[in-house]
């Protein structure tokens, strides 16, 4: 769909595009495997930055900088982590909320034991709660339930099914 949009608009963009996997393009596509949804241009870009001052230097200052900046943001982490009131990190608790808060407005329809059909007004999606997975792929991408997910697990907790597993590592 998107692709077909792109084509419309920038055929150059879409030939270039299309020479590219799918795999690294579209979340469709990926495996998995991560378990994050942190985008690795973000991550490169974000530690390019830090290196700014340190890329002039003999390799040994270059890399002493590097071992300091490393110290400074894992101790910054333990520090961010401690901050934390729940089992989750601050950003993680707000990420949580807004989910519940997106989830409360979705409409959900129980199509058997473990499958729910969860709609918003613009989309649905189809969530699986025995393999974790929702065709939004955000709960297979990163192990946090998406707002399908936890719409679907709310309508379970709703007609008093047991969703202990699935609430428990989230909340
Ligand atoms: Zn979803």
């Amino acid at each position: 769909m998107a692709m077909e949009e792109i084509k419309k608009t920038n055929l150059d963009m879409f030939l270039w595009l299309s020479d590219i996997p799918a795999a690294r393009l579209s979340r469709s596509h990926f495996s998995g495997r991560a378990k994050s949804d942190m985008l690795l241009n973000n991550l490169c870009e974000s530690f390019n930055k830090q290196l700014v001052g340190a890329r002039d230097k003999p390799i040994i200052t270059c890399l002493e900088y590097i071992r300091e900046y490393m110290t400074m943001r894992i101790v910054n982490v333990k520090k961010m982590q401690a901050t934390a009131r729940g089992p989750l990190i601050p950003q993680a608790t707000k990420a949580w909320d807004e989910i519940q808060t997106e989830a409360s407005k979705l409409t959900v329809m129980m199509v058997d034991e473990v499958t729910y059909q969860v709609k918003s007004l613009r989309s649905q999606c189809v969530v699986n709660v025995e393999d974790r997975t929702c065709t939004c792929r955000r709960w297979d991408l990163t192990s946090m339930p998406c707002k399908h997910a936890v719409a679907a697990l709310y309508d379970m907790i709703e007609n008093n099914m047991h969703v202990g597993t699935f609430i428990g590592e989230v909340g």
